[in-house]
This record gives C-alpha cells, sequence and structure tokens, in this order.
C-alpha cells in the first residue's frame, strides 16, 4: 500500500485484449503486489498478505471457470478468496462479481475487485482503536465507468474511495466524485460519522433513494450482487 493517496488512473483507461491485463493495471493502480500462479484447479492472480504487509496467506483472484487469459468481452466476473497460511479455503469470497454467465464490465469489476484488495489490507493494517488508513484520491478520473465520465464532464474531477473501517466495514457514498479534493475529503470525514449501518435490504435501498451514505458489515452482501 501505498502511503501517497494520490495517484493517477490515467494508465488505467488503456484498452487491453485479455481480461487479467485489465486486472493487473488495476491492482498496480493501487500500489498492491500480486503474481500470477497455476493454483489447484487453473490459473489465477495471487497476493502475498506478508508481501502487502497484511498477515499472512493468501488472497485468489479469478473467474469462476478460474480463468484468468480471456477476452474482456468474455469476462463473467471476478471473485476473491482468502486461504491461511495452509492454503486452507476462509469461508466466504471477500468479492464476487456476476452470476458466472452473464458478461460483466472488465474494467469496472477489476476496479471493484482492486478496491476490495485494498480496503481489505487497510482493514487488517488499522487497528482497531487507532487511526484509519488513507482514503485513495485520484484528482482526475475520467473512467473506469460512465458515472466517472458523466461526473468528470460535470467537473466534479475528483474521485475518492474511502478506506475500509477498522472492523472491516465499508463506507459507501451516493457519489464518489468531488468537485475538489478537499470537498472529497470532508465529505467522506462527514459520512464516516454519520453513516448507518445497514442490516437489512430495505436499509440499503432507503439509503440509495434518500443518497445517504451508508455502512456495511463485513460478510454483509449487497442483495444485487448475491
Ligand atoms: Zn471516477
Amino acid at each position: 500500500m501505498r502511503k501517497d493517496a494520490t495517484i493517477p488512473i490515467s494508465a488505467y483507461a488503456v484498452p487491453t485484449r485479455i481480461a487479467v491485463a485489465t486486472l493487473r493495471a488495476a491492482l498496480t493502480q493501487f500500489g498492491i503486489r500480486y503474481r500470477t500462479i497455476r493454483g489447484t484447479w487453473g490459473e489465477l492472480t495471487e497476493i502475498r498478505l506478508a508481501d502487502v504487509g497484511a498477515g499472512r496467506g493468501t488472497l485468489e483472484i479469478a473467474d469462476r471457470d478460474f480463468s484468468l487469459f480471456h477476452g474482456p468481452d468474455e469476462h463473467t466476473g471476478w471473485s476473491i478468496f482468502s486461504r491461511d497460511e495452509h492454503r486452507v479455503c476462509l469461508s466466504n469470497p471477500i468479492y464476487i462479481a456476476g452470476n458466472g454467465r452473464t458478461v460483466v464490465g472488465c474494467a469496472a469489476d477489476s476496479f471493484a475487485a482492486a478496491a476490495a484488495v485494498a480496503g481489505h489490507i487497510a482493514a487488517y493494517q488499522a487497528p482497531v482503536h487507532g487511526p484509519l488508513r488513507p482514503d485513495h484520491v485520484w484528482e482526475e478520473c475520467t473512467g473506469p465507468n460512465r458515472h466517472c465520465k458523466k461526473a468528470h464532464r460535470q467537473g466534479r474531477t475528483v474521485h475518492i474511495i474511502p478506506a475500509a473501517f477498522a472492523d472491516s466495514s465499508h463506507l459507501v457514498l451516493p457519489t464518489n466524485h468531488y468537485t475538489s479534493e478537499e470537498k472529497a475529503r470532508s465529505a467522506v470525514a462527514y459520512a464516516r460519522r454519520t453513516a448507518a449501518i445497514i442490516t437489512t435490504n430495505e436499509q440499503l435501498y432507503e439509503a440509495r433513494r434518500l443518497r445517504q451514505p451508508y455502512r456495511l458489515l463485513p460478510g454483509w452482501i449487497d442483495p444485487t450482487r448475491r
């Protein structure tokens, strides 16, 4: 993890022929070291937690067919599983997208998967009662998804991803784009103090409808991703 939270996103927007190149670019943008290995069932991108200062064991990223080298137009979503130092898989995926059949946007999925890894590392590194890890800020974000492009056109050029809370819960903002870094940081600070913890689908839909920030506890999976 970089200490400096300002990372240019430009390299990320370069079109790539294979899905894993997009994933690698996203991981690199977050300053996450990785390697590609052949696992028990196929190819996967592995992050050794010791390499990133987040304990022991590994995170493994692949699609549901254990493929990395497919085209972005065949991409059906990344999943991320954590394993302990004995390579025992630890329960639920820390991230999973799509249904394994329908094509999902490779750029946005890779970005979200890398953000999930960054959040996982940040949560490990944050002391329970200590200061939060830095948030990730891009000063000029024009991608990867259409919301970014639109916000940038409207003058909201700064993209912020809040670091996870110390208990690994995630802060979700009604928008990640702001007109300045200062505005982005103050919006996140305010949201951290006020965000409601989501425990039911109804609370989630209500928070989204009202465009309020909310907090998702670890293991609570957004129903649109279940
Ligand atoms: Zn953006």
